[in-house]
C-alpha cells in the first residue's frame, strides 16, 4: 500500500475498548475510518453518531470497502470473524487474546502467509510507556515476578483469567526472554465463574530463566507489576503508575550521571554501589501508538511491534498454562 493512500479502516464490535479504537481512528492521519459495525445495533448507531461515521447494518458491506479491520468483539468471536477479513485481502487488528484456541490461531497466520496480510494483535502493556522506558537497558532477566489482579466484571469472563489478564504478561515475558519455555507449574481457583478466577503460574525456561506470575479478577484495587532481577540489577515496573525503578550494583569509581541515590556495598572484597534509578517514562496513549503502529506497518513504513505470531506464542503458552490448572484441580 503506497505511503500516501489513506487506510480505510472499519471497527467491529464497538462496546467497551472498541469505542476507544473508534476514537482513535476518526483521529489519526493516514486513516480514513469508514465505519463501525456491531451486532447491537443501538450500539453501533450511539458510537458512530459520536465520532462521526457510519453504522453498517451489514457486516460484509463494511468488510468489502475498508483495507483494514479492528476486531474488538469478545474473544470467542475473534477467529470467525478474522478469518472472513483475511480471506477478503484485509489487514486485521485483534484484540488480544488474538482467538480462543491454538488451532485458529494457526489458522490465521497460514491465512496471512498466503495472502501477505498484517495481523497485529493488542497486547498493549508492551507498549506501555514504562515499559518502553527500559529499551536501552540490557535485560537479561534470571527471575521475574508479576502480579496482575483487577475488580470483578462480566467483561472479559467468557475466557479463563488466564486468557484474559495473565496473557498480558506472559507476552511481555516472551519478549524479555529469549529462550523456548522448558516446563510449566500452574495452580488456580474459580470464585465468580464456572472458570478459573485466581491463577499461579511458574514458567521455567530453556536458559535457566523462571518467572512466577499471579492473576486474579477478584481484587479490590488494580495491580500491575512485574520485578525483574537479573546480575546486579532489580527492575521494578508498575504499568498502572507508569513507573520504572532500576536498582543496580556498580564500582564505586563508575559515575553515572543518571544515579540518584547511592549506598555504599562492600562485597567480594572491592567497594561497590547501590545506585538507584529512574528512567523517564513518557506520556504516550499506548492505544494510540498501538493503532498507528497496525497503520504504519500497512503503509510499510514500520512493522506490528506485537505481531500475529507473537499472540499466537503467547496464546500458547497460556492454553498450557490452562491445561494444567485444570489437570492440578481435578
Ligand atoms: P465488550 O463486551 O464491552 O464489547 C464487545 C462488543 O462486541 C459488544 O458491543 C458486542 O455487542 C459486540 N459483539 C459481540 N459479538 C459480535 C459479533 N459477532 N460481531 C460484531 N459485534 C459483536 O467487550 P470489551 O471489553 O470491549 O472486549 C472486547 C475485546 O477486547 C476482547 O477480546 C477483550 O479481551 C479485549 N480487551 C483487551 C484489552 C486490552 O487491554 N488490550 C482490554 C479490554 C478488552
Amino acid at each position: 500500500m503506497k505511503l500516501s493512500e489513506q487506510i480505510k479502516v472499519g471497527v467491529i464490535g464497538v462496546g467497551h475498548l472498541g469505542q476507544h479504537h473508534v476514537k482513535h481512528f476518526a483521529s489519526l492521519p493516514n486513516v480514513n475510518l469508514l465505519g463501525v459495525f456491531d451486532l447491537d445495533t443501538a450500539r453501533a448507531a450511539e458510537i458512530a453518531t459520536s465520532y462521526n461515521t457510519k453504522p453498517f447494518e451489514n457486516v460484509e458491506e463494511l468488510l468489502s470497502s475498508c483495507d483494514a479491520i479492528s476486531i474488538v468483539t469478545p474473544t470467542t468471536q475473534h477467529a470467525n470473524i478474522a478469518e472472513r477479513c483475511i480471506a477478503l485481502g484485509k489487514h486485521v487488528f485483534i484484540e488480544k487474546p488474538i482467538t480462543k484456541t491454538v488451532a485458529e490461531a494457526d489458522k490465521l497466520l497460514a491465512m496471512t502467509k498466503k495472502n501477505g496480510t498484517i495481523i497485529q494483535v493488542g497486547h498493549i502493556e508492551r507498549l506501555n510507556p514504562a515499559l518502553l522506558a527500559l529499551k536501552d537497558f540490557d535485560l537479561k532477566p534470571k527471575f521475574i515476578e508479576v502480579q496482575r489482579l483487577a475488580p470483578y466484571t462480566v467483561r472479559g469472563t467468557e475466557v479463563p483469567v488466564v486468557l484474559d489478564l495473565m496473557i498480558h504478561d506472559i507476552d511481555i515475558i516472551l519478549s524479555l526472554v529469549n529462550s523456548p519455555v522448558k516446563n510449566i507449574r500452574a495452580s488456580g481457583v474459580s470464585i465468580m465463574t464456572n472458570s478459573v478466577d485466581i491463577a499461579n503460574a511458574r514458567i521455567r525456561f530453556e536458559n535457566g530463566t523462571v518467572a512466577n506470575l499471579t492473576s486474579s479478577r477478584i481484587a479490590k484495587n488494580k495491580v500491575r507489576k512485574i520485578k525483574s532481577f537479573q546480575r546486579y540489577k532489580y527492575i521494578t515496573i508498575d504499568f498502572l503508575l507508569g513507573l520504572t525503578e532500576v536498582y543496580r550494583a556498580m564500582d564505586s569509581e563508575t559515575k553515572d550521571p543518571h544515579a540518584l541515590i547511592t549506598a555504599p556495598l562492600d562485597q567480594d572484597g572491592k567497594h561497590r554501589a547501590i545506585v538507584y534509578e529512574k528512567p523517564p517514562v513518557k506520556k504516550i496513549d499506548a492505544l494510540r501508538f498501538e493503532l498507528m503502529n497496525f497503520i504504519d506497518s500497512i503503509q510499510g513504513r514500520s512493522v506490528p511491534i506485537v505481531d500475529g505470531k507473537a499472540g499466537r506464542d503467547a496464546l500458547e503458552v497460556a492454553t498450557n498454562i490452562q491445561k494444567m490448572i485444570i489437570k492440578d484441580i481435578n
